[in-house]
């Protein structure tokens, strides 16, 4: 059944305002997403009924909180396909869980001289933790490239996979350019060499169906901010085989098993990358939004998108003057453009004064804006809740910008 934008507007209370008198337009999805009534009833409810910290009470709130943080990482399983929740760590978001892999999987099994490979449309954070292991450990950084259309180049695979890579870290969903791209297929051309992959899903998640086993990713990871969750929190999934060899990435409480000053042995799966005080409130309020998503039905959630996406290409490919960057045949609803002669910040700012919200700037992937010359762009990023109405008007407000600043 497809969805009802009207009464999906309605489960999020911040899209009911007004900005500068203008109803809000809100096309910076990709940098985060709003909130559910669900989800904010959910984190507040836990405040004001259980606040106490998990694991470690055996008193009835403590309890409480550690059930529904223990439902949360089922919750995530269910919802990624993953074996079990041994395998699932929350952690503090995407960043938190890209660099924990880099610094776990950099100590046990990179040496000097090794490569590291990941794509030049990364998110810097899924660069830079590896660059920075790669300065740790002496090893190199290697690029697969992408073409003009933002698809990567996998017939130079073959040539950069050598006996010395070690892992292999690629994005889903291009934050920038919108790109899908075909992380099955690199993930079974890598595993044919032994490579283990990491995926980054922080722009994919809310767009289509993830399963972990299905793909066949040794590590998967997202932001719960970007899915309709709070800010400050996020997954790890590792296939167990992997979360069991490696050493953890912090130390301190409830990550450990017995504790001497001769030394420690540390806690099952998946407590020994969770050190410390976790944020249990935000992975319960994950769990409380990937149940809403779910309850909406991704296959719904994509036939909109799909819609908007066609619109929007539409519209945007009507305005003379536009250059749109990133034309995979296979994209979500993230479109990156400049106007002829117009700085997006200018544009942005204006934008802005008739209740549009968009992105301006490199989006954290410097490299990608390199490799096109430019020094950023306009991106407007669109989810469920957005409707075709407002991609009128954005294109309406487009050209009045284009109007006043030419
Ligand atoms: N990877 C991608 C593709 C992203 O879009 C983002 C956020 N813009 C990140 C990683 C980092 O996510 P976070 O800031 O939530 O850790």
């Amino acid at each position: 059944m497809a969805l009802s934008i009207p009464d999906i507007r309605n489960d999020f209370p911040i899209l009911k305002q007004t900005v500068y008198g203008k109803p809000l337009i809100y096309f910076d999805n990709g940098a985060t997403t709003h909130k559910p009534e669900v989800v904010i009833r959910t984190v507040s409810e836990l405040q004001e009924s259980y606040n106490s910290s998990i694991h470690r009470g055996l008193h009835y709130l403590s309890d409480r909180m550690t059930e529904r943080y223990e439902q949360a990482r089922e919750s995530v399983r269910a919802f990624i396909n993953a074996a079990s929740t041994s395998e699932i760590i929350f952690t503090s978001g995407t960043t938190g869980s890209i660099n924990s892999v880099a610094f776990s999987f950099g100590e046990k099994y990179v040496r000097p001289g090794d490569e590291i490979l990941i794509t030049e449309m990364e998110h810097h954070s899924n660069l830079v933790p590896w660059q920075m292991m790669c300065e740790r450990k002496n090893a190199m950084l290697k690029v697969i490239p992408m073409d003009d259309r933002g698809e990567l180049v996998l017939d130079s695979l073959d040539d950069l996979i050598t006996e010395k890579t070690r892992i292999l870290a690629v994005v889903h969903a291009s934050n920038s350019l919108g790109t899908v791209n075909p992380v099955k297929e690199i993930i079974r051309r890598a595993h044919a060499l032994d490579i283990p992959v990491l995926v980054d899903g922080a722009q994919m998640v809310q767009h289509g169906e993830v399963d972990v086993r299905d793909m066949d990713c040794d590590f998967y990871v997202f932001s719960a901010h970007k899915i309709f969750g709070p800010t400050g929190s996020g997954v790890l999934y590792g296939k167990e085989k992997w979360l069991e060899e490696l050493p953890p990435y912090q130390g301190g409480g409830d990550m450990v098993d017995r504790v001497t000053f001769e030394g420690t042995t540390y806690n099952a799966l998946p407590f020994k990358f969770e050190a410390g005080t976790t944020n249990y409130t935000g992975a319960i309020g994950l769990g409380a939004a990937l149940e809403y998503v779910q309850s909406l039905g991704i296959g719904e959630i994509k036939e909109h998108e799909s819609h908007l996406i066609r619109l929007m290409t539409d519209k945007l490919e009507g305005i003379p003057g536009l250059t749109l960057y990133g034309r995979a045949g296979h994209r979500i609803s993230v479109f990156s453009f400049l106007l002829d002669q117009i700085h997006p910040y200018d544009a942005g700012m204006i934008l802005d004064k008739m209740g549009i919200a968009v992105r301006t700037g490199t989006h954290c992937t410097q490299p990608v804006m390199d490799h096109f010359g430019i020094t950023g762009t306009i991106r407007a990023s669109l989810v469920f809740y957005n409707t075709e109405e407002e991609v009128a008007r954005f294109a309406d407000g487009l050209e009045k910008t284009m109007q006043m600043l030419s």
